[in-house]
């Protein structure tokens, strides 16, 4: 295994362990759910919006440690971003994720969701990758 390769494992591990913003908040005015049947893969994303930019954003799952790391990384991602901004940056992972051709060129401002690239190798992997975010941006705002 190469080192990034390595590396990239290692993120997807430490934030299945100790998710950030794990957990029901006490309130908020915004929550949506998404399953993956595939994978087994439950989520449910907490947020709010303040002025026009999503914060406190967090989530619970069960499942696979694939979807569980892609909401918890997005949890940081997306606070303070417009739903203009977070839509933008989903539409560009995704479709990083469905590249079956070059080496996918998720650039800056991605952070750690880099580590999740490598899930386009296993197109049946890409929803739970995909999960936390189809939740979120799909849900009522
Ligand atoms: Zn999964």
């Amino acid at each position: 295994m190469s080192d990034l390769l390595q590396l990239y494992q290692e993120i997807i591990l430490r934030h299945n362990k100790n998710p950030r913003n794990y957990g029901r908040p006490g309130s908020f005015p915004h929550c949506a759910s998404g399953h993956n049947p595939l994978c087994g893969d439950q989520v449910t994303v907490y947020w709010s919006v303040d002025g026009s930019c999503l914060s406190d954003i967090h989530f619970e799952s069960q499942g696979c440690a694939i979807s569980r790391a892609s909401a918890s990384i997005m949890t940081e991602l997306l606070a303070g971003k417009t739903t203009e901004e977070a839509s933008a940056l989903y539409e560009e992972f995704s479709a990083a994720l469905k590249n079956q051709g070059e080496e996918p060129s998720l650039g800056e401002g991605f952070g750690e969701l880099v580590a999740l690239s490598e899930v386009r190798k296993y197109p049946s992997r890409i929803k739970c990758a995909t999960l936390a975010w189809q939740a979120l941006l799909e849900g009522d705002f």
